[in-house]
């Protein structure tokens, strides 16, 4: 298909513009939407929904964690439209492309090798992006989420974090984009050669999805046996009662980047496991906020997204996604805008660049799919609630805990939480569970909130008695040497 003929420069250049109009408009309805969010939590009344298990303290406490987070998400979105317009309108791209072939002639790469200039590009790329990105992330987690003691990371694990990464993203995307950009400029494969890239494309997918647990994520966290033999239990017969073999049972120490709780699965090919953060064990451990069942109703909940099959359902959507996108760059690939778009010269035509600038016109497809895909998911977790219920487990007291623990949203704006959310809101999943509290929660979590100042005060005091012990040490230290020396 020839969709050049049509394609003058005048209709690339209004086709520009259309796109450069939908970013500004998408940036502007989400600033629209975060100001919803605002007024919505600004000196709001507790709800009847929720004034059975939290006290209006509380409530208005996690509506000041949303009021802040939607005022620092304003401030991103101008931040990433600027970038944005600066990476366009100043021609970065074209300079780290130029900086990459001189760095590739001084390692004696030749001057036609449009791959290794691609990868030395993308790398460079990757680096500046991330870079540009992380005093906004440093400020959400020392500044943000510390005020709301949630924040557990130091600079070195903050850091430490990044660089790894940066080098499994650089890492794993090299091997994949090398071998769509050998598809492309050695046109292997004539005309279908969009349908092997999508091929690739999705085989790579499936091997990260595997990969990624085994090797990547305990690159970033420590996983051991669940060691608490009555959640053990009563999880094991779950398990067997839904006839759910598990190949594990982890827990990991989320603990030491945040104080939020949480719970997953992995397995795409077999090899189940669930994971659950060491936050959540500690929420029966210590806090006797969870119960065994409750624990296990969670896992109730991440058995039935595996039982209907919600993980490759996502995939699926996800690669009927990738194949529209592949068979439109096919199309598209001669197209001068493609390659202008970020500030090169229409005789300048990288296929690395070409992709770049077919993603960013395909910008306003993503956010619509992005929006589809919350419709389903929140479909997924209403199924996945109800096959736990079904089991008769109380889902709702765990939820509850979990969402008032973690300061999460008590009281969406509709609009915001139909747009953004890929989780059904608190109020909307309780209801469709048909839950009533059967305990008082106010009073247990008026409980562990001093049980968990005190053990804070001790994790404090600990912390300082180890601060003064290395610092006579280092006092005593220059003294021995210059006894040494005497
Ligand atoms: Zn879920």
């Amino acid at each position: 298909m020839d969709i050049n003929k049509y394609l003058t420069p005048e209709v690339q250049k209004y086709i520009m513009y259309l796109i450069f109009g939908f970013v500004l408009l998408e940036t502007l309805w989400e600033i629209y939407l975060d100001l919803r969010q605002i007024l919505r939590h600004t000196n709001s009344e507790i709800t009847k929904e929720t004034e059975a298990w939290v006290t209006p303290e509380e409530f208005s406490h996690s509506n000041e964690y949303t009021i802040t987070k939607m005022k620092f998400d304003i401030f991103k979105l101008v931040y990433s439209l600027i970038t944005t317009a600066i990476i366009i309108f100043g021609r970065i791209y074209p300079h780290i492309w130029h900086l990459s072939v001189q760095l590739c002639s001084k390692m004696g790469v030749k001057e036609d090798s449009e791959i290794i200039h691609s990868l030395v590009f993308m790398t460079i790329q990757t680096f500046i992006e991330e870079l540009v990105a992380l005093p906004l992330s440093y400020y959400q987690t020392f500044s943000i989420e510390a005020r709301y003691n949630f924040n557990k990371q130091t600079n070195a694990i903050f850091f430490s974090d990044f660089v790894k990464n940066l080098a499994v993203n650089i890492v794993t995307m090299l091997p994949l984009v090398a071998g769509l950009l050998s598809l492309l400029i050695n046109h292997i494969g004539g005309d279908y050669y969009w349908l092997i890239a999508w091929f690739i494309t999705i085989t790579f997918v499936i091997a990260l999805q595997i990969i990624y647990p085994i090797w990547i994520m305990p690159l970033f966290n420590k996983f051991s046996p669940l060691a608490d033999d009555d959640v053990v239990e009563n999880i094991t017969e779950l398990c067997n009662e839904c006839n759910f073999p598990l190949d594990g049972l982890f827990e990991i120490d989320g603990s030491k980047r945040s104080g939020k709780s949480n719970a997953f699965f992995i397995g795409l090919c077999g090899n189940r496991r669930v994971v659950l953060f060491d936050t959540l064990v500690d929420l029966h451990r210590k806090a006797h906020l969870l119960e065994p069942k409750h624990i296990t109703a969670i896992v109730g909940h991440e058995i039935g997204h595996s039982k209907h099959n919600h993980l490759w359902k996502r995939i699926s959507l996800i690669f009927f996604q990738m194949f529209l996108l592949f068979f439109g760059f096919s199309v598209c690939i001669d197209t001068p805008l493609l390659y202008t778009l970020y500030g090169f010269d229409s005789n300048e035509k990288h296929a690395f660049i070409g992709i770049l600038g077919f993603m960013f016109l395909m910008s306003p497809v993503g956010s619509i799919i992005t929006l589809l895909v919350n419709i389903f998911t929140r479909k997924f977790e209403y199924q996945a609630d109800e096959y736990a219920a079904k089991r008769g487990y109380d889902l709702g007291t765990p939820l509850v805990i979990l969402h008032t623990e973690n300061l999460s949203d008590l009281n969406p704006d509709p609009i915001y939480s139909w747009y953004h959310f890929s989780h059904p809101s608190l109020a909307e999943r309780l209801e469709a569970l048909h839950w009533k509290p059967t305990e008082n929660l106010i009073e247990k979590r008026a409980q562990w909130k001093i049980l968990k100042k005190e053990l804070d005060d001790i994790k404090e005091q600990e912390r300082q008695a180890k601060l003064e012990e290395m610092m006579t040490k280092s006092k005593d230290k220059p003294e021995t040497q210059s006894d040494k020396r005497d």
